[in-house]
């Protein structure tokens, strides 16, 4: 399998409630490389362009109002099947039909509220990347394990 690219958000609910590090952990455990990290809020356009699949959606005006009402930590994780796998960690769009065990469906209970977002398909994840990512805030950097492989 190529090793792979994608854009995940903490959302400001994630930020508030003091859950980067516990989110920020579960992916490092797992064993996927962090590529880009960083904290912003952001603006209406950004969070327009980001959610515009879901425009015509009844809770779109919420969202975007949600997302851009505090900070979040945008990042970029890299690794074999990541855009697939993360979802996974990530658990169900609703909270309370997340598995246990899955980040929303140990730490949420609201859909609007799910502390986090991840993306859901390889041309999604380079849309993403590349709307929330400059490449020269992209770090390729080699694990402790292999720097020290002889
Ligand atoms: P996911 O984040 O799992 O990819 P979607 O792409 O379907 O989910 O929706 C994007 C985000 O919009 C969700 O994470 C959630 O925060 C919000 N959302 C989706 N459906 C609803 C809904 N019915 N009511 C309120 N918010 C919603
Ligand atoms: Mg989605």
């Amino acid at each position: 399998m190529a090793t792979e690219r994608t854009f995940l958000a903490i959302k400001p609910d994630g930020v508030q409630r003091g859950l980067v590090g516990e989110i920020l952990g579960r992916f490092e455990r797992k064993g996927f490389k962090l590529v880009g990290l960083k904290q912003l809020v952001p603006s209406r356009e950004l969070a327009e362009s980001h959610y515009g699949v879901h425009r015509e959606r009844p809770f779109f005006a919420g969202l975007v109002e949600f997302i851009t009402s505090g900070p979040v930590v945008a990042m970029v994780w890299e690794g074999d099947g990541v855009i697939a796998s993360a979802r996974k960690l990530i658990g169900a769009t609703k909270p309370l039909e997340a598995e246990p065990g899955t980040i929303r469906g140990d730490l949420a209970v609201n859909i609007g509220r799910n502390v986090i977002h991840g993306s859901d398909a390889p041309e999604t994840a380079v849309f993403e990347i590349g709307l929330w990512f400059q490449p020269s805030e992209l770090c390729a950097w080699t694990p402790a394990d292999q720097v020290w492989r002889v």
